[in-house]
């Protein structure tokens, strides 16, 4: 038996309470309805701790059982519930969140521990946790405005499988980050907005899908790219299955990812890979979160 409130902190922020690893009762969504961008991005560190801390104590509130674990999503690099960057929500840059929230919860009379993960972390032990398979590697790539690599068990590190090279070419140059032929730079929504400054990504893709040359030899490029950055993976900790997500999820042609990873990976025990389409869902990542913060407890 075990009960937790899971966060996820995106473009938007969602909260819900889980029960034995499932959702129970309604999700409260925070700036429900509009999809501006940088909505979240424009409120000051503080002021976000304490939205935060809204919805977790309306949760915690709407029943009498007790809380076990908190756990909370964000994008970024995060590690030991520090925030140390998060290029999208870049006020909470180095913030130590989990002891600010787990602060400032403390005011309002909840005491349950407080666990940060990176949202795409939260995505894959969310998928694990649905799954059934706790106990095996799970990987996702989130497909957005960045690029997000997540997996669980979680493991010590970077992970940030998004900024990973696929390109020796110096003018493969418009990842978020700065870095030079990164997978984000060719993938990302923003980078294709920087490349394609005359149409948008949306276009580009139904203008491959029409013939256009330019638009083709791109789309092309894109799933070389993210099957680059899953051979590498594959390379490196072994075949299985890796999940696709996200807003721009919707741009993938399995069959065309799937015959060039094919191409990249040749040893034959790395040939068990699979690859499956998720449509996006807050509550993956809700659950996830949940899940990270009640693991954390018991270990
Ligand atoms: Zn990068």
């Amino acid at each position: 038996m075990s009960t937790a409130i899971g966060v996820v902190v995106t473009q938007h922020i969602v909260a819900g309470r889980l029960h034995d690893l499932q959702l129970t009762g309604e999700l409260l969504r925070y700036a429900a309805g509009t999809e501006q961008l940088d909505d979240l991005a424009s409120i000051p560190p503080g002021e976000l701790v304490g939205i935060l801390a809204d919805q977790i104590a309306t949760l915690a509130n709407a029943e009498s059982n007790p809380i076990d674990a908190i756990g909370v999503a964000v994008p970024g690099i995060v590690r030991y519930d520090i925030v140390e960057d998060s290029p999208n929500l870049t006020q909470l840059k180095g913030m130590h969140l989990g002891e600010e929230l787990t602060r400032v919860l403390a005011e309002r009379g909840i005491t349950a521990p407080v666990h940060i993960s990176n949202d795409a972390d939260c995505i894959a032990a969310g998928v694990a946790a649905t799954r059934g398979q706790l106990e095996k590697l799970t990987r996702v790539w989130t497909i957005g405005n960045g690029l997000g690599y997540g997996r669980w068990p979680y493991v010590d590190g970077i992970w940030e499988g998004g900024h990973i090279t696929v390109s020796l070419d110096p003018k493969e140059r418009f990842c978020g980050c700065g870095g030079i032929g990164h997978l984000e730079g060719i993938m990302g929504y923003r980078a294709m907005r920087l490349r394609f400054l005359d149409l948008e990504p949306e276009e580009v893709f139904a203008n491959a899908r029409e013939g256009d040359a330019r638009c083709r030899e791109f789309v092309d490029l894109w799933h070389r790219a993210l099957a680059a950055g899953t051979a590498s993976f594959i390379h490196l900790a072994g075949p299985g299955r890796f999940y696709l997500t996200g807003h721009n999820v919707g741009f993938v042609d399995l069959q065309l990812l799937h015959s060039h990873l094919e191409t990249m990976v040749r040893l034959s025990p790395l040939q068990s890979f699979s690859l499956e389409v998720l449509p996006p869902d807050d509550g993956t990542a809700l659950l996830g979160a949940g899940v990270s913060a009640l693991r954390t407890l018991s270990t």
